[in-house]
């Protein structure tokens, strides 16, 4: 991806749309990487990962849908300015940033529902954050018909979610999903970090430290069952509120079948460190 002389920043769906299209029709790839904003490595790496698109749009839209009551929706942090900034440094050449009527317009009636992969974990644990996820990427999808998006593995469940769903819709976009960007002490950098107080800070390194101790048991040949104990142990240690601390199969998300060691396996983790919530996975196999 040559470096963008400028980056364009659009608010109209129907201008973005009309702009990808002329890109490709001229032969250009796009790339596509939606986000919420309060960008971060993670994000860049996403950005670096379309590298070998010609052109790279990435939406910023702090989305209302996949909030439930009680969560972080309106203290979301928000930083176009600094964003666009970083975008530009990383050669992006179109930012879309909408107006939520542009997502949602008056007497929005529509969601998309991905039953399978969405009911477990998160799913559980945040009752509609799926359907608000699906349904906005969906309409991003279509307000953004590029060639290929870019999710990050970091949201491993998500990044299952859109692929089944644009599979089953036959959106017509290739789905990459990247890995997760970490600090060197191994925390999944996240927008959300930025909440964390000094000392839960340190005590959210348990997240990684139970996933690290997961993968290396299972690499010594233990089984889903030991594997999820020393996911958990760090977790204890550390007295982090679990939501879940599982091992299960990367594409059903169904909980792993035991000692079937030949089958791959991902350890997914969520908690709460103080007052914030975090998500984590790694791959085991
Ligand atoms: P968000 O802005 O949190 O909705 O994330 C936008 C995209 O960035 C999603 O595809 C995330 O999975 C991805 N992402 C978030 N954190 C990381 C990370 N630490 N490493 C790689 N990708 C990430």
């Amino acid at each position: 991806m040559p470096k963008a002389a400028t980056l364009v920043i659009e608010n109209d769906p129907a201008t973005i749309r009309r702009t990808v299209l002329a890109a490709r029709a001229a032969g250009r790839r796009v790339g596509f990487v939606p986000t919420m904003g309060a960008l971060h490595a993670g994000h860049v790496s996403l950005v670096k990962a379309a590298a070998d698109c010609d052109d790279v749009v990435v939406s910023i839209f702090v989305n209302p849908t996949q909030f439930g009551p009680g969560e972080d929706f309106d203290r979301y942090p928000r930083s176009l300015d600094a964003d666009c900034r970083l975008l530009a440094e990383a050669g992006v050449r179109w930012v879309y940033a909408p107006p939520t009527e542009a997502l949602y317009p008056p007497g929005d009636a529509t969601r998309v529902v991905v039953d399978g992969p969405s009911r477990r974990w998160e799913g559980e644990h945040r009752p509609h954050h799926f359907q608000g996820v699906a349904t906005v990427v969906c309409k991003l999808f279509s307000m953004v018909p590029a060639d290929a998006a870019f999710f990050g593995a970091k949201d491993w469940q998500q990044a299952v979610v859109v692929r089944r769903m644009v599979r089953d819709l036959a959106i017509p976009i290739d789905v990459v999903v990247c890995p997760t960007v970490r600090e060197p002490d191994g925390l999944a950098l996240s927008s959300r970090n930025v909440y964390l107080s000094s000392n839960d800070r340190v005590r959210a390194v348990a997240l990684s430290e139970g996933l690290a101790s997961a993968r290396s048991c299972w690499q010594q040949g233990g089984t889903a069952a030991e594997a999820t104990a020393a996911l958990a142990a760090p977790l204890a240690r550390q007295a982090i509120d679990v939501d879940y601390a599982v091992v299960v199969d990367p594409d059903s998300l169904e909980p792993h079948p035991g000692d079937a060691r030949s089958l791959p396996a991902i350890a997914l983790v969520a908690g709460r460190v103080g007052p914030t919530r975090l998500i984590d996975n790694m791959l085991l196999s």
